[in-house]
C-alpha cells in the first residue's frame, strides 16, 4: 500500500453538484483544482462498470492536469428496471444533464414496466466507485452504496441528479429534502470515502 498524504489534487468532475460534494469530503487543508480550471472537458466513458469509468476519468484528468486526480463515477440502480439507468444514470438526462429529465424517464419506465408500481416499495440504491491516480497508474479505488426506495413523487431541491426521488432505508424525507449535511454521512460517496481517507 502507498503511504502517501495528498495535498494537491484535481477533482476529476464537471458535475457541480458532485465537485461540490467530493470537496465537502476532503479536508480543508487540501488544494483542489476542477477541470474548468485546466479548461478540460469530460472523458468518454466506455467502461462498462462504475469502477472501470472512474479509473478512466481520474487517469484522464490527472494525465492533463499533470496533478493527482480524485473521481468519482456514480449512479442509481433500480431493481425493477435491471438496475438501470446505473452507469447511464447522466446519460439520462440527454446532452444537457437535465436531471428533471433524467427524473422523468424514471418515472415513464416504471409506468412501462409495472402500471401499479406506486403500490409498491420500488427498492433502489445509489453506487458510487471512488478512485484516486497519478498520471496512468491507479492508487486507490473504492466502492460504496446506499439502499433505499423510490419517492411516489419528486420532493426537495436540495442536493442534485436523483436527490428529489430518492429515500434511503429507514429515512421518511428524499436526499432532496435532506440538508447537505444530513445527506452527506448517509451516502454512497460518503462511504466510499471513507475507505480511502488514508490518503489524506
Ligand atoms: P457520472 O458519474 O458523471 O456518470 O454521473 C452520475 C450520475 O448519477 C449523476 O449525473 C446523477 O444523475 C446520478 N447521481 C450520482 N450520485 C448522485 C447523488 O448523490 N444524488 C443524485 N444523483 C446522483
Amino acid at each position: 500500500m502507498l503511504n502517501i498524504k495528498i495535498k494537491k489534487l484535481i477533482i476529476g468532475t464537471n458535475n457541480k453538484g458532485k465537485l461540490r460534494e467530493i470537496r465537502d469530503l476532503l479536508p480543508k487543508n487540501i488544494e483542489t483544482y476542477s477541470p474548468k480550471d485546466f479548461n478540460l472537458k469530460s472523458p468518454r466513458e466506455n467502461g462498462t462498470t462504475f469502477e472501470e469509468n472512474c479509473l478512466i476519468k481520474s487517469k484522464y484528468f490527472s494525465k492533463r492536469s499533470g496533478l493527482i486526480c480524485i473521481a468519482d463515477d456514480s449512479g442509481l440502480e433500480i431493481s425493477i428496471l435491471n438496475n438501470r439507468p446505473g452507469i447511464y444514470s447522466a446519460r439520462w438526462g440527454g446532452k444537457n444533464s437535465d436531471f428533471k429529465k433524467a427524473i422523468k424517464k424514471v418515472y415513464k419506465e416504471l409506468n412501462k414496466k409495472d402500471i401499479n408500481w406506486k403500490k409498491k416499495k420500488i427498492s433502489a440504491r445509489f453506487i458510487c466507485a471512488l478512485s484516486i491516480s497519478y498520471l496512468n497508474k491507479k492508487i486507490a479505488i473504492s466502492t460504496g452504496k446506499v439502499s433505499g426506495k423510490i419517492s411516489l413523487n419528486p420532493k426537495g431541491k436540495n442536493g442534485f441528479g436523483y436527490d428529489p426521488i430518492f429515500i434511503p432505508n429507514k429515512k421518511k424525507k428524499t436526499f432532496g429534502e435532506m440538508k447537505p449535511s444530513q445527506k452527506f454521512r448517509l451516502d454512497h460517496r460518503y462511504k466510499a470515502f471513507k475507505k480511502i481517507k488514508r490518503f489524506f
